[in-house]
């Protein structure tokens, strides 16, 4: 495979973009190697600049649950940018998408669009905040909420102590209201109760965790939060922006059967458009402006392209009673085929998997939260990434992430990637 046109490109890139990207993680910082430049993408597949051929494990980091290029989703869009591309006024198609979204998922009555899952979960905690008239909140180690500021906060000495900016930038002043757990372990979120007592307004977890590779909470881990967040009067809030409208219809929340109080949106509720939100039951959300008390808004939200491409892509998911299905055997087919090559190949692994989020850690031991999803051999990681590249299969460029399944793949399409994981497999 040649990258001549995409490493110009990123060198061009460079010059005017900070490290040449505009998120971080598509700078192939982890695995080294110039990023690879998308012309288009179609279905299960994403061709490059420089022609090559790519089978996508990463479907833009989950919305495009429904292969690239859906056709329902971007005639929806093409059909509503003739008439507009945005008012800051009230538009019917906000209501749908509202209505739509509020009857697929469980536990919530209404809900606000905002552009994206940063947002969603970071005006959740002003609300929790608001709700509660509580400062702290506690989020897990390897946990990921996007980019706002109080949730930029790595595992400090001891989980009971405050927590440190890790990122420069975030005050220490903020720092100190993010309290940290890590994942899994249900004592040490009882130990943080029990230092903060009446001072914590919101838990915010990722139901299944899947910002360090896919971690599925333990059993009875997410019913235990809720316990005690029933016990401290404090609101659980579902991270719900990789889990949301792919595990189930309703998320987390169905396939676990554990009521949130606050549940965000992101990824696949945008249909790939810039989308997030965040919902609850309704003397929650009557707090938020212009009803209450608690200020967010936002110019684009519920932009009409974007509400376009996300009710298209809810009411697609909601009239396929088979989705859900037929998602979790595609991906329960891919990771037996993997299990198998990697066994042969005498590979130490170990696969988390829950319904279409994915991960395969270079480890023989369990993987259940920030630190045990440290453990994996890196440079095996980043061997097995730049072979399957050559081998015309992409997945995500770092270790620490979860792989996308689609629709869109066929069952040659996962053939063709066992193949590949074997031959490459052969090679570590
Ligand atoms: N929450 C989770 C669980 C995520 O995985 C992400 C992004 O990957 C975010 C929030 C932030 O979403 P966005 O990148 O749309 O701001």
């Amino acid at each position: 495979m040649l990258y001549q046109r995409s490493s110009q490109l990123f060198a061009e890139a460079e010059k005017v973009i900070p490290g040449g990207v505009n998120s971080p993680v598509r700078a192939f910082k982890y695995v080294g190697g110039t990023p690879i430049f998308v012309k288009e993408a179609k279905g299960a597949y994403l061709y490059d600049e420089d022609g090559n051929r790519l089978i996508d494990y990463i479907n833009s980091w989950g919305p495009m649950i429904l292969g690239h290029a859906y056709a329902p989703v971007v005639n929806a869009v093409i059909e509503k940018a003739k008439k507009g591309t945005s008012f800051g006024m009230p538009t019917e198609i906000e209501t749908q998408i509202a209505e739509l979204a509020v009857s697929m998922v469980p536990n919530i009555d209404k809900i606000r669009f905002v552009n994206s899952g940063t947002e969603a979960c970071m005006s959740a905690i002003r609300l929790a905040r608001g709700f509660t008239g509580r400062d702290k909140f506690i989020k897990f180690a390897g946990c990921y909420h996007g980019h706002s500021d109080s949730f930029l906060i790595q595992a400090g000495s001891g989980a009971i102590t405050f927590g440190s900016p890790n990122s420069p930038g975030v005050t220490e002043g903020t720092a100190k209201d993010t309290l940290l757990a890590n994942y899994n372990d249900i004592e040490n979120v009882k130990a943080l109760f029990e230092a903060n007592k009446n001072q914590i307004a919101a838990i915010i977890i990722e139901p299944v965790a899947g910002n360090m590779g896919c971690i599925p909470p333990k059993n009875g881990f997410l019913n235990d939060l809720r316990r005690l967040c029933d016990e401290n009067n404090t609101l659980l809030i579902f991270d719900e922006v990789m889990t949301g409208f792919r595990l189930a219809k309703g998320g987390a929340q169905e396939l676990y059967d554990v009521k949130a109080d606050v549940v965000c949106f992101g990824k696949v509720i945008g249909g790939g458009l810039p989308v997030g939100a965040f919902a609850a039951r309704k003397e929650i959300m009557n707090y938020l402006a212009p009803l209450g008390p608690v200020y967010q808004a936002g110019t684009l939200s519920g932009n009409p392209l974007a509400m376009a491409a996300g009710l298209t892509m809810l009411q697609e998911l909601n009239a396929d009673s088979q989705i859900f299905k037929r998602l979790e055997e595609k991906t329960a087919y891919l990771e037996k085929g993997i299990r198998e090559v990697l066994t042969k190949n005498n590979i130490e692994y170990t696969i988390n998997r829950v319904g279409s989020m994915i991960s395969v850690h270079f480890d023989k031991d369990e993987v259940y939260d920030f630190n045990t999803s440290k453990n994996g051999d890196n440079q095996r990681f980043k061997d097995f990434f730049h072979g399957l590249v050559k081998e015309g299969v992409y997945i995500a460029p770092s270790a620490y992430e979860t792989w996308f399944i689609t629709d869109a793949l066929t069952y040659e399409d996962l053939d063709f990637t066992i193949a590949a994981i074997d031959t490459v497999s052969k090679k570590l």
